[in-house]
């Protein structure tokens, strides 16, 4: 059985405590390989060795930096089927999702960020006449990357290109249930001649191995994607310290249909931002909020399309849904399903596990979506995040109340409108307290845009120049002008 172990310094490492975790296949529900149960005395190891190589990765040229990036962008490219198997095994997700969505997108990260350092500028102003003020931005020193299980590769990178870029070091922890991929793109980087200890990859529990990088004096930035409560925590331990902290966290997203929108467009659509990744996105639209006219209609279109996703071997060409992540999740997910109908929703379809799947998958945390109508905006299935494939369908009766609808959970993530009316697209857009708003679609992502949420969904934002700023430190100098220079230019 493969383990899984610490990359520190450029070597692969046995953690220092000496334990591991088990690694278990969504799909059959069988271990596969162990991770390493990493400890304090492992990120001390791994802060060490970022500490340790941050001088010369800093001094690097950004355009070696940049050629550095692509090459690991190119040997993920060159791998896409192995990267690709290893990230379905290890979440459950379809191969073939994998294989168009999450590895591609990882490469992408990696040759965004590799191009957008070379055009990442300062600002310049000058005072009047008295002074030029200049900015300048120098990397922070080693960042500690957290991520969750749901994207792994997809967003690891995006936190892991954007840090190298700017010329930090890392320390990065991918969540211990799907962590293949981080340590195979540790390899990738060695392989493309990464220098030693610019990127380290720490295994192990959140509670143990993340909250030793968060409250690492070593490590002054915290970039985290994951659930709300653990960023709570997060931003509580690294705030007395002052560090700078970046957290992505859940949604609770709303998709609103109004009756003018093309019908055909927002059901498939909808299908697809509802079950993607078996509802694990923190993008999916969870609520779905349809204009009363045509709620009959969607309801009945929106279930049978659903009704014909196939739920199978995430390995298997053609399998629409995959597993879930873990037995716990399972079971979580389950629960809000259980607690739909205790209080009277109505399930249109799915909600239990698929009877037919093939037998190597018989002991796997499979669910066939489900579509629930008739529950309250009082429900916690229409207020807390479930993060599995169970979407609510609520009818509206205008804008003024979908508006309150959609912003009455403490979440503000994504959302989507659909709508042929542009004047009411811009009025909803402007309401909608959301940090991502897609008008006719879902997920349709410009690696440029500003990226994170509102309220409880997280602070900060990812993306474009955003990221590059967030791991680089502005400092102002101001340079006086000597009084014959000043005198000089006053018209
Ligand atoms: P978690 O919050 O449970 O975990 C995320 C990561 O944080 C994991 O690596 C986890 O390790 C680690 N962690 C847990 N506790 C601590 C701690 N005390 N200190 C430091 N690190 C810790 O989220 P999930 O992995 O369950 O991911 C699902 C969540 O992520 C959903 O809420 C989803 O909405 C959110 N998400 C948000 C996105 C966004 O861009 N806004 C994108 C994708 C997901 P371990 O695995 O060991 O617990």
């Amino acid at each position: 059985m493969k383990d899984i172990l610490n990359h520190v310094g450029g070597e692969f490492v046995a953690p220092l405590t000496g334990r591991y975790l088990d690694n278990v296949e969504p799909a059959t529900g069988k271990r596969f390989s162990r991770v390493a149960a990493s400890g304090e005395e492992d990120v001390e190891q791994a802060v060490r060795s970022a500490a340790g190589a941050f001088g010369a990765w800093s001094a690097t040229p950004a355009r070696e930096r940049s050629r550095l990036l692509i090459a690991v962008a190119d040997r993920i490219e060159q791998e896409l089927e192995a990267f690709s198997l290893a990230e379905s095994v290890d979440t459950g997700k379809p191969l073939e999702l994998a294989r168009s969505l999450d590895i591609p997108r990882a490469v992408s990260n990696l040759r965004f960020f590799a191009t957008a350092i070379l055009h990442f500028g300062s600002e310049s102003h000058t005072t009047d006449y008295d002074a030029l003020n200049y900015t300048l931005r120098r990397p922070r020193g080693v960042a500690g990357l957290i991520s969750p299980w749901n994207l792994p590769l997809y967003l690891l990178t995006w936190k892991v290109a954007p840090a190298l870029a700017a010329g930090n070091t890392v320390v990065a922890k991918p969540s211990e249930l799907t962590p293949t991929t981080a340590s195979m793109l540790a390899e990738a980087c060695r392989d493309a001649g990464l220098p030693s200890g610019v990127l380290n990859v720490v295994h192990g529990l959140g509670a143990e191995a993340g909250a030793a990088i968060v409250r690492h004096p070593d490590v002054p930035t915290i970039s985290f994607t994951g659930g709300t409560a653990t960023g709570a925590g997060i931003a509580a331990a690294a705030g007395p310290l002052f560090k700078k902290v970046a957290l992505e966290l859940g949604g609770k997203n709303p998709n609103i249909v109004f009756a003018d929108a093309d019908m055909d467009a927002v059901v498939s659509t909808s299908v697809r931002s509802s079950f993607a990744n078996q509802g694990q996105v923190c993008l999916c639209g969870s609520r779905i909020f349809v204009e009363q006219p045509v709620f009959d209609e969607f309801v009945e279109r929106f279930v049978a399309a659903t009704r014909k996703l196939r739920v199978s071997d995430p390995l298997e060409s053609g399998t629409d849904q995959g597993a879930l992540v873990s037995r716990a999740h399972l079971e979580k997910v389950r629960s809000y399903v259980r607690k739909a109908r205790e209080e009277g929703g109505t399930i249109h379809c799915g909600g239990e596990p698929p009877t037919n799947l093939p037998d190597r998958c018989k002991n796997g945390f499979f669910l066939e979506p489900a579509v629930i109508t008739g529950l309250g905006m009082d429900s916690c299935v229409n207020r807390e995040e479930i993060f599995g494939p169970v979407v609510t369908v609520l009818p509206f009766r205008d804008e003024r109340e979908v508006v309150r609808q959609a912003n009455c959970t403490p979440y503000g993530l994504a959302a989507s409108i659909w709508t042929e009316n542009l004047s009411r697209a811009h009025r909803m857009a402007e309401q909608i307290a959301a940090g991502v708003v897609w008008i006719n679609c879902w997920m349709l992502r410009d690696l440029r845009v500003p990226f994170g949420g509102m309220k409880h969904s997280g602070v900060g934002r990812e993306g474009g120049m955003e990221a590059l700023r967030f791991f680089t430190e502005p400092k102002n100098v101001c340079i006086r002008y000597p009084e014959d220079v000043s005198e000089g230019i006053r018209p």
